[in-house]
């Protein structure tokens, strides 16, 4: 029997520098409850430190965290990267991080990039300049994160900048994706349209939460047996009646 999943797979927390402090497990857990969202993603920008300690705060609430990273190509597009466990998102990590320019953050200017632990207490902060992109190509991405198991979804399609469709000008024929997804600014029937998104290509759209307030944008859900990045993946395939249904 499938049930029904609503999903938020893209929300920035603390660690990104333009999210706001309080992008914490506590308060965005909190948040998902009262929204009723089940699945979350945890997407920040070229990292994925705080994706653990969401991991382990959800465990009380009924809320299935997938790892996520939000990475920016060499060309500039926001590409969201989901892989099932920690592990592989800490190689994948590693394999980023070796491809972002060697710079600083500038707190003050960018933001902090806190990261936190389950209990959302303040634990470090990243040096590494997180809003940069990494020298790895659109297709690169795609091929290793395809290779270690993972999924792509190329954010934002619709927006005119750090998108595939605003960087490139189009969506690569060939290039190997597990969905696209639109913003809160542009619904699927028109965003199918304007950019030829064909049938077969599972469209999502998520809240891109930078601030708490944001996360009432809550508008995909999924049909699985049960919650898990496997089921996700075959809806996000279409496979065995697992789909993905965007509600305006
Ligand atoms: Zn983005
Ligand atoms: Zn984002």
């Amino acid at each position: 029997m499938l049930k029904q999943y609503p999903a938020d797979l893209h929300i920035h927390t603390c660690l990104s520098p333009c999210a706001d402090d309080d992008m914490n497990p506590a308060n965005i857990l909190n948040m998902a409850r009262l929204m009723g969202t089940k699945i979350i993603g945890i997407c920040d920008h070229n990292s994925a430190k705080n994706v653990k300690p969401f991991q382990e705060a959800a465990k009380s609430h009924d809320i299935l965290v997938i790892p996520g990273m939000e990475v920016e190509s060499a060309e500039e597009v926001h590409l969201l990267v989901f892989f099932e466990d920690m592990s592989t998102m800490l190689e994948w990590q590693e394999f980023v991080y070796r491809h972002l320019p060697p710079r600083k953050n500038n707190p003050d200017f960018f933001g902090r990039q806190q990261i936190v632990d389950e209990d959302s207490n303040v634990i470090d902060e990243e040096e590494q300049m997180l809003l940069v992109a990494a020298s790895l190509t659109v297709d690169e991405i795609s091929q290793k994160v395809f290779d270690m198991g993972g999924m792509l979804v190329p954010a934002h399609i619709d927006r005119r900048t750090f998108s595939l469709w605003g960087q490139l000008g189009f969506i690569p024929e060939n290039l190997r994706l597990s969905a696209i997804e639109i913003s809160r600014n542009i619904c699927e029937t028109e965003a199918r349209r304007k950019f030829s998104i064909s049938e077969g290509i599972t469209v999502i759209t998520s809240s891109d939460a930078h601030r708490l307030e944001e996360m009432v944008f809550q508008k995909t859900f999924l049909y699985l047996e049960s919650p898990s990045f496997l089921e996700v993946k075959k809806a996000f395939e279409a496979k065995e009646g697992r789909r993905v249904i965007i509600r305006e």
